[in-house]
């Protein structure tokens, strides 16, 4: 019996908020660092800072959760996995 133990890292974030992100929003370059995404019930704004994405949604800010809105910015980006990765231990 092989001792090595294969599994799948979970995607970021809730099926919900990547369907939304994929089938909803709209992503559009403000600057080379900040994105309006659009949409959604309003219009929010995303920023790079420090290679940190912040969102000025409430779930962002003040509840400092990764939102919809920053995971359609990574997926525009390619930076997003759209497949679970398997990590071999
Ligand atoms: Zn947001």
């Amino acid at each position: 019996m092989s001792k090595k133990v294969q599994y799948y890292k979970a995607l970021p974030g809730t099926n919900r908020q990547r369907g939304r992100a994929r089938n909803l929003l709209k992503c559009a370059p403000k600057s080379q660092e900040s994105w309006i995404v659009s949409g959604g019930e309003s219009e929010h704004l995303v920023i790079k800072r420090n290679g940190q994405y912040y969102c000025d949604c409430y779930a962002s800010e003040t509840e400092k959760k990764l939102c919809s809105h920053v995971i359609k910015v990574q997926m525009e980006l390619g930076e997003f996995p759209t497949q679970p990765i398997l990590v071999t231990k």
